[in-house]
């Protein structure tokens, strides 16, 4: 773990999903990766720990070291994909966090267990594992699951029996009445980590010591945060499509990332199909018409609004999941007026500006993100770069004249880079020699301005590169201004691209 990872699970660290990857090092040890989602809903690599074995006692310690790493923040609910030690040491370590299991692993050995020799009645026999779904994803009472757990397993082959046991016994992990009011972001799978760790698999090789082991992993997970650093940038440049010019949908989508102001947007759509069965003091009862004819009506939902404390509930707990207000809650709100999310129903996590708090450590000092400074540098530049792209593409001069003017400013940068490391030196030399600067010598080493560097060029090659400048000048106050400060190399990229745009 380094200081990223512990400030990205300090962020959006309360759902983890905990993954094991085996036999990747000569000594066929256990990889664990503990991921996450931030608030683009994309992966965070928040730790890993390589474990010789398997048992109760080593997952034990890794997530007690784990939690004891992160300053004791434990996380609300981790995925796993099998259960066993690592459920035994859940137990131990984080007894109040919720375990859940993948739903898929688990309809895996479902497939595999209930299809074999079972012959349909009819089309509509969804079969043994229809039935199997409809306890994983359907039945949101327990006293329905309970039932058709019962007539399911009573139809079971005897050779399964031991299996549909199992599954029984750790029920509250993955059937949906268990889960519907857990925390879980929505998650139902360890897939999503599943891409980090095809990528340790694909490159790291069984023959690699321990050493070299880290040291590809720690290669991996740069290139996972390049990725990450792009995404982020990507994503910010996309702008919520706000579809409906309604408040509470202006409002998300200045708030949300792009991903959740989407789902958001899903809801309120939704909730244009939602009605008003029946009221009941502050209780609502919100119906769904059924406007896809193939698609099974929706229940009902209980929904309690408060507008003293600006609360509301709704029997779904879609809130409670995943975050975000359901269609069932929005309906009520704008029935009672209520034009805006009250601000408890914004969570942090999902918004832009889920990483501005600053975390720290254990000894409470701040954790710096050495790569933060960087990634908004690039994308200021990158934002300031697309700007001019979209104003110059269409027409051929313009287009020639940032492009002449950027290859320039790279013979520039590249220059100063040069230099950069050389003025270390020479100042390096002179402090150590005690040599104190002549004024001149500053004079000497002025570099000309990025006019009369173009100036010189057009007399010596002839190519006409100051004539896209021209193109500019007679519309451009600011053009006639072009001197060191904006396009010398002491001037700063913001005000060069300041002055290419306006
Ligand atoms: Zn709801």
């Amino acid at each position: 773990m380094d200081g990223r990872m512990i400030a990205a699970y300090a962020r959006f660290g309360e759902v983890v999903i905990f993954d094991t990857t085996f036999g990747t090092n000569e000594e066929k040890w256990a990889l664990g990766t503990f991921v996450g989602f931030n608030n683009f809903r994309e992966i965070v690599i928040f730790g890993a720990a390589l474990m010789c074995d398997q048992s109760t006692e080593s997952f034990a310690w890794v997530f007690d070291k784990f939690v004891e790493a992160n300053c004791g923040k434990r996380p609300i609910t981790v995925f796993t994909d099998q259960d066993s030690a690592i459920g035994k040491s859940l137990e131990q370590v984080l007894p109040d966090t919720k375990h859940a299991l993948c739903v898929w692993h688990i309809m895996k050995n479902a497939q595999k267990k209930l299809c074999a020799g079972y012959k349909k009645k009819d089309k509509n026999d969804t079969g043994l594992l229809g039935e199997f779904c409809k306890c994983m994803f359907k039945y949101e009472v327990e006293e329905e699951f309970e039932k058709g757990f019962k007539e399911l397993a009573g139809k079971v082959d005897k050779k399964d029996e031991r299996w549909i046991k199992f599954i029984f016994d750790c029920k509250e992990k993955w059937a949906y009445c268990f889960m519907k009011d857990a925390y879980t972001l929505g998650i139902r799978s360890t897939q999503a980590s599943e891409s980090i760790n095809s990528d340790l698999k694909n490159y790291l090789s069984c023959k690699l010591n321990v050493n070299r082991f880290m040291d590809h992993f720690e290669r991996i997970v740069d290139a996972k945060r390049e990725k990450e650093i792009k995404s982020d940038y990507y994503m910010t440049l996309r702008k919520p499509k706000v579809r409906y010019n309604i408040p509470i949908l202006c409002e998300a989508g200045d708030v949300y990332t792009t991903n959740i102001f989407e789902l958001f947007q899903k809801e309120c759509e939704l909730s244009g199909s939602a009605y008003i069965e029946s009221i009941d003091g502050n209780i609502y009862t919100v119906g769904m018409c059924n406007i896809n004819v193939e698609e099974p009506s929706r229940k009902s939902r209980q929904v309690v609004w408060n507008r003293d404390e600006q609360t509301i509930v709704c029997s779904c707990k879609k809130f409670e999941r995943v975050g975000i207000l359901c269609c069932h809650a929005i309906k009520v709100l704008d029935r009672e007026d209520i034009k805006n999310i009250p601000p408890r129903y914004i969570l942090k996590r999902w918004t832009q500006d889920a990483n501005d708090d600053t975390v720290v450590d254990r000894e409470g000092r701040v954790i710096e993100d050495a790569m933060l400074e960087v990634r908004n540098r690039k994308a200021q530049l990158m934002r300031e770069a697309s700007l001019i792209c979209d104003k110059v593409v269409h027409d051929e001069s313009l287009f020639q004249f940032v492009l002449d003017g950027l290859r320039f400013l790279l013979l520039q940068v590249e220059e100063r880079d040069g230099n950069h490391d050389e003025d270390n030196s020479n100042s390096q030399l002179e402090n150590s020699l005690r040599l104190k600067k002549k004024d001149g010598d500053n004079r000497s080493k002025r570099r000309k301005a990025w006019n009369e560097n173009l100036s010189r060029k057009k007399k010596d090659n002839g190519q006409n590169i100051l004539n896209s400048q021209s193109l500019i000048r007679p519309s451009n106050n600011l053009s006639q201004d072009i001197t060191e400060e904006h396009f010398g190399c002491y001037g700063n990229l913001e005000d060069i691209q300041y002055s290419l745009i306006y």
